[in-house]
């Protein structure tokens, strides 16, 4: 996987980088390390790497949500490093046992993308407000019905998953990006996607970072822009 520094505290790991590229991130705290995200299958060779060379321990994983190409590589990780603790969002937590249904108040639209047959539960079902050490948690549905962000309170980092792209274009969830349509055609729902993606501005982040893509310094243009192409795709 490649590895690229983004911060004091976070590394971005990019596997498949030029035909399929899968972000996870390894963030670090006091205690130790967090690992978000673990793309479609084992990350742990690259974070074996990193615990070394951080000399930091693995203590937790956090998900954005629960697509097949960010959870697939939880049992790997587990198994490597047995007592990490697991969170995934509350709302995206039913979805990883094969529950698509929906709730009631939520758009009536079918969830959409890719998911994986996984042997574990996470053993924290985060809710808006929660902390993952250093890393809040943002409420940032529309992708999947459940996704969250992960902002970092140190640095103002933000950590997006799939509300945003940056492969073949920077880009709200939702609006297809014919160079890497993928994260398009896995969202559930546009116009929540939408609404996320403005309230993820109004947090100021010091760096986008997502699922699929480059990270962005500084990108409150590239947001601004990305939402008004947005607007006019939705309407
Ligand atoms: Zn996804």
């Amino acid at each position: 996987m490649k590895a690229i520094r983004l911060g004091q505290n976070l590394v971005q790991l990019t596997k498949y980088p030029l035909v399929f590229p899968m972000n996870c991130y390894v963030v670090r705290e006091d205690d130790g390390l967090t690992l978000v995200d673990s793309t479609m299958s084992s990350p742990v060779d690259a974070i074996d790497a990193l615990v070394k060379d951080l000399g930091a321990e693995l203590r937790r994983v956090a998900l954005t949500h629960a697509h097949g190409d960010h959870v697939g590589g939880v049992a790997a990780v587990r198994q490597r490093y047995p007592g990490v603790e697991v969170s995934l969002g509350e709302r995206d937590t039913p979805l990883l046992a094969g529950d698509q249904s929906l709730r009631p108040g939520e758009p009536q639209a079918p969830v959409k993308g890719f998911f994986v047959k996984v042997d574990w539960q996470p053993d924290r079902r985060l809710l808006p407000g929660d902390r993952v050490g250093s890393l809040e948690v943002v409420p940032a549905p529309g992708h999947t019905p459940g996704h969250v962000a992960f902002l970092d309170v140190r640095d103002r980092s933000l950590i997006a998953g799939d509300a945003f792209q940056t492969r073949a274009g920077m880009a709200v969830s939702g609006v297809l990006r014919p160079l890497f349509p993928f994260p398009a055609i896995a969202t559930w729902h546009k116009p929540t996607a939408l609404t996320t993606a403005i309230a993820l501005r109004e947090l100021k982040p010091s760096l986008l970072a997502v699922g699929h893509g480059p990270a962005l310094k500084d990108p409150d243009r590239a947001i601004g822009g990305a939402i008004e192409v947005a607007r006019k795709a939705f309407a």
